[in-house]
């Protein structure tokens, strides 16, 4: 009896210890995963912000709505968007609730936004293209648009008048919008590869480009391009482009200068008419195939026209195919005369190959860019990150553009999502939003939301990404500051929004 009552004894005390001491580890591992979790959160892009208590309330709405949307992908990944192309799911991410309220989030600036692929392709269909004497003819094989003066000599047999097309074929808009978009129902066939889709792109430009360089049209092409923006929430922009030679019907010709004049006149009439919007910088642009010697003669220009535009020019970037042309190192002993006098503001990386066309990023970064155009190749350099943390270069992010673009499919993929994880500075912007048919900038943000940042993160990241797009602009300190003011107006009022809501929800 004794015996078994030794036994029992020594089994309930073996039981209590075995039970305390796999509680105690259980809680250790469990203390472990918190800690490790809440590093990660704090090191993500936005992390180190403090939230008021208004916002941690529109922090748990939107955190509810993003999981929402994330747990119908979890049970079928086919339900999830931005795991697929833009073109087949655009509408339904319009019509996502996660995007209307993006749409309502006062945005800050958008900073990478090509102003020839601003304005949406319906708006120039509907409005610009039914204006009176707009020609259309057959150049070299592409399809372009003039306007001409009835009667001008130098209308030949290629120009017809665009009402006849219409009158021939009654379906000539439909046509005519696939000649100025990427859009189609099926990209992976049309579009096989990225040199195909880029051939394409660079077509559409071609397209419009004569039609927008007449003054007028010129004039109300701007200012839709800022409406559109405005309306999605957007405070200001620094536009990619090149000098435009504007032109009258009645022959007259503008200009450099004059091309600087008009546009900054433009922007005046839009800020008096929308006293919240902020303004507009202008990032000159030369295609990256120019030589040495015309980048030299063009930069001077620029530099010229900067002294005299101060606030308005901020600096310097190419475009073009990043696989075609020259490599910023080509450029390098021009481009470092002038470092003093412009900044630059650099595409680099924008590709998939490994140790060739992604080394631009190296030079972007010994050139001291200000920013970096899309940086898709960053991650694959751990030195470079290193110099653009060092140097405290942010990133464009253009999302929906690699994707278009062929750069990737899933954008949960997206090798960005890397550096957002460890902090690093970035903006989200729209690229060429007109020819993939995104409005401003939510579309965009909408899916590096969705995809690029973790379902427990929510405000803190979409704040920081307005901060920055303010705070990493081209804008002098004391404009920052006002711009700043300004946004945190509209937040608030964003918030007082969406608790208003939501307040059942
Ligand atoms: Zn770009």
């Amino acid at each position: 009896m004794r015996i078994l009552f030794s036994i029992l004894v020594a089994s309930l005390r073996f039981t209590v210890i075995f039970t305390m001491t796999n509680i105690s580890e259980s809680d250790n591992y469990i203390r472990d995963r918190e800690r490790i979790l809440k590093l990660e959160q704090k090191t993500f892009v936005g992390g180190e912000l403090n939230l008021t208590l208004k916002e941690k309330l529109v922090d748990d709405v939107i955190l509810k709505i993003k999981k929402s949307e994330l747990v119908k992908g979890y049970e079928n990944v086919s339900n999830f968007l931005p795991s697929q192309h833009f073109f087949n799911v655009k509408d339904k991410i319009n019509q996502s609730e996660m995007f209307s309220i993006i749409k309502k989030l006062p945005k800050g600036g958008a900073l990478h936004t090509h102003f020839l692929a601003g304005v949406s392709t319906d708006y120039i269909i509907k409005n610009v293209t039914y204006k009176n004497k707009l020609y259309g003819g057959c150049v070299n094989g592409v399809f372009k648009l003039k306007f001409f003066e009835d009667g001008d000599p130098n209308i030949d047999s290629i120009w017809k008048k665009i009402v006849e097309y219409r009158q021939n074929d009654t379906n000539f808009d439909v046509w005519l919008k696939d000649q100025l978009s990427l859009e189609v129902p099926n990209p992976s066939e049309v579009y096989p590869t990225a040199n195909s889709i880029w051939t394409k792109f660079k077509k559409t430009f071609t397209v419009q480009y004569d039609m927008i360089c007449y003054k007028p049209v010129f004039e109300e092409y701007i200012y839709q391009l800022l409406k559109e923006l405005y309306l999605d929430n957007v405070m200001y922009s620094e536009l990619r482009g090149t000098f435009m030679p504007l032109y009258e019907l009645n022959g007259t010709t503008y200009n450099n200068e004059d091309f600087i004049r008009i546009f900054i006149k433009t922007v005046e009439k839009f800020k008096k008419d929308h006293i919240d919007f902020i303004g507009v910088r202008y990032i000159h642009n030369l295609y990256r195939g120019v030589s040495p010697d015309d980048l030299k003669r063009d930069l001077k220009d620029l530099v010229e026209l900067k002294n005299k535009y101060p606030s308005f020019i901020s600096g310097f970037d190419f475009v073009g195919y990043e696989e075609e042309g020259h490599t910023l190192f080509d450029f390098h002993e021009v481009l470092l005369e002038f470092t003093n006098d412009l900044k630059f503001f650099f595409h680099a990386g924008e590709s998939n190959w490994f140790g060739h066309t992604d080394i631009n990023l190296l030079d972007a970064i010994l050139l001291n860019a200000s920013r970096i155009g899309h940086g898709f190749g960053l991650n694959k350099h751990p030195q470079l990150q290193e110099l653009v943390k060092e140097k405290n270069i942010c990133i464009e992010v253009c999302p929906i553009s690699n994707q278009v673009l062929k750069l990737i499919d899933d954008l949960r993929n997206h090798p960005m999502i890397t550096l957002m994880s460890k902090g690093f500075p970035v903006v989200i912007s729209n690229d060429d939003p007109a020819v993939w048919g995104a409005t401003g900038l939510s579309n965009d943000w909408y899916v590096a939301f969705m995809a690029m940042t973790p379902e427990n993160v929510g405000v803190k990241v979409l704040k920081q990404f307005a901060i920055n797009s303010i705070s990493f602009s081209a804008m002098d300190e004391e404009e920052k500051t006002a711009a700043m003011q300004k946004w945190g107006k509209q937040w608030e009022t964003f918030l007082d929004n969406m608790l208003l809501e939501y307040k059942n929800f």
